[in-house]
């Protein structure tokens, strides 16, 4: 069977949402050995593909039908603007996007975040969010660890995922508001393609 032919499914290549992805395809009857550090792993009793991407390229592989299906965060699909068609919501990777400041920080409402800075990895979120708000603060976009940033001096607040709260905590820093909430998806390609209707049962049968 040629590649094309394949059915191709983007999961995160590790990090939080890798395990219970890879635990989700396995209760589908799919079997994955271990094969190294490949990017790419064929299913051992399917015709199938699985590409090991970082989560903030899933979306782009799938919205091009690189890949048919993808796994990964809605906070990472919003704030890389895709509109893909969501098979299902997974149950796993449950998080929130929230603003936290630290906890003697004199910010109780949205409207005190006037004319501070807010360090994340979500720039276009949280841009939306102030928007909403009415808030005119200062975006600090950084790639990740937004809760050290606040110590350093880097920003009077942060917008980043929480789980437990545990990371913040220990940073003392006190979730404030919500921006948005999460859980993983999974996602399908727009593109027309044969092999991902035939596979698709698969996964709406039981998900849904
Ligand atoms: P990558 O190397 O793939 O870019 P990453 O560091 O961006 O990984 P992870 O921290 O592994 O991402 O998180 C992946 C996704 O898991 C998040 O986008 C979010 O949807 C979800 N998630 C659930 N709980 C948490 C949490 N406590 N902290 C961060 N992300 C969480
Ligand atoms: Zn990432």
């Amino acid at each position: 069977m040629s590649t094309k032919q394949r059915l191709r499914i983007a999961i995160q290549k590790s990090g939080r949402l890798y395990q219970s992805s890879l635990d989700l395809l396995a209760a589908r009857g799919l079997i994955f050995l271990p094969n190294g550090r490949s990017l790419i792993n064929p299913c051992a009793n399917r015709p199938i593909d699985l590409l090991y991407l970082r989560d903030d390229d899933i979306p782009e592989y799938v919205e091009r039908g690189i890949a048919d299906l993808g796994i990964v965060g809605e906070n990472v699909l919003a704030e890389k603007g895709r509109m893909l068609p969501i098979v299902s919501r997974l149950d796993f990777g449950i998080c929130r996007l929230v603003i936290a400041a630290p906890q003697n920080s004199d910010i109780w409402r949205p409207q005190d975040l006037v004319g501070r800075r807010i360090a994340t990895s979500y720039p276009k979120l949280l841009a939306a969010y102030l928007e909403k708000e009415n808030v005119k603060a200062c975006i600090v976009p950084i790639s990740g660890s937004a809760e050290i940033t606040p110590r350093l001096g880097l920003a009077d607040a942060v917008c980043d995922i929480v789980q437990t709260g545990a990371t913040l905590k220990a940073h003392d820093l006190v979730p404030l508001f919500t921006v948005m909430e999460s859980q993983a998806v999974l996602v399908k390609s727009p593109t027309e393609s044969t092999r991902k209707e035939e596979f698709l049962p698969l996964f709406t049968k039981v998900l849904l």
